[in-house]
């Protein structure tokens, strides 16, 4: 039986593709990915911005400002239909996503003050892609 293809956070293999240009390697997620069938994006790349650059973070209005006060939310509906037209090309039906980026996260994700605090919130892009049928696990679930 063919293996179902899924998408998974780049950074979780240690890409550095984060905002601070550092990966986030997770064991598990490494292991998942040395099966084969798992395709790594980023979200944010693919949503046009650079490496490094700002940090981002979703207000409670569903914006995503970054920590400058710049509006970035036309970016991050990029990214998330990007990220989507893979899924959907690949025939994808899971994401395993990052936890608690505001991209990526799913669950829970920081509240817009860039102060560290969590609230319960998914990442953007996750929210988008789980409304259009993809179910997202991050890597504390592996
Ligand atoms: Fe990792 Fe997602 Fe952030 Fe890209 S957007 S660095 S894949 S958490």
């Amino acid at each position: 039986m063919e293996k179902e293809i899924k998408l998974m956070s780049a950074c979780l293999l240690g890409v550095k593709c984060r905002y601070d240009s550092k990966g986030k390697p997770c064991e598990k997620a490494i292991e998942l990915f040395k099966e084969g069938s798992v395709i790594p994006v980023c979200p944010e790349q693919l949503s046009g911005f650079s490496t490094p650059r700002t940090s981002i973070e979703i207000q409670e209005d569903g914006r995503v400002l970054d920590n400058k006060g710049k509006d970035v939310t036309e970016n991050l509906e990029k990214g998330a239909k990007e990220t989507l037209k893979i899924a959907e090309m690949v025939g994808a039906k899971e994401f395993i996503a990052k936890s608690k980026s505001p991209s990526c996260g799913f669950g829970k994700t920081y509240d817009g003050t860039f102060s560290g605090t969590l609230v319960e919130r998914n990442g953007f892009v996750s929210d988008y892609l789980n409304k259009n049928g993809i179910k997202i696990i991050t890597e504390e679930e592996l």
